[in-house]
């Protein structure tokens, strides 16, 4: 996708702090963190929200959750506990097009989906 910006970090035209990537799934520090851990882990095929997954999607969703588990794990905050949130469309929050979920972590986060 030409105008994507998530696309154009995969591609590396946009400089990110990649902390891991293989054939499917590519994970990043997000630019602007709201905890001492913020990892941005997506697919690297373009689906714009997670109303655009199918059955087809399945297996790449599932490695999502491992990948995000796996990162957890290594950045020490699997015991402590952490967040891992998909916003999708305007009014859950989502401002970039490119299916992503938050890993959200190091610090006590609150009540339901607050940040
Ligand atoms: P959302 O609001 O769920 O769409 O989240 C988009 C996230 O992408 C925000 O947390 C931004 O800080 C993050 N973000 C936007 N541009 C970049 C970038 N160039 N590199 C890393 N993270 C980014
Ligand atoms: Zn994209």
């Amino acid at each position: 996708m030409e105008n994507c910006i998530f696309c154009k970090i995969i591609s590396g035209k946009i400089p990110s702090k990649v902390v891991y990537e293989d054939e499917e799934v590519f994970a990043f520090h997000d630019i602007n963190p709201i905890a001492p851990v913020h990892i941005l882990i997506i697919p690297r095929k373009h689906i714009s929200t997670i109303n655009d997954i199918g059955p087809e999607h399945r297996d790449l969703m599932g490695r999502l959750a491992l990948v995000s588990k796996e990162l957890a794990r290594q950045h020490n905050i699997d015991e402590r506990g952490y967040r891992l949130v998909i916003n999708c469309g305007e009014e859950g929050g989502q401002e970039v097009q490119h299916l992503h979920a938050h890993l959200l972590g190091g610090r006590p986060l609150g009540g339901v989906a607050s940040n």
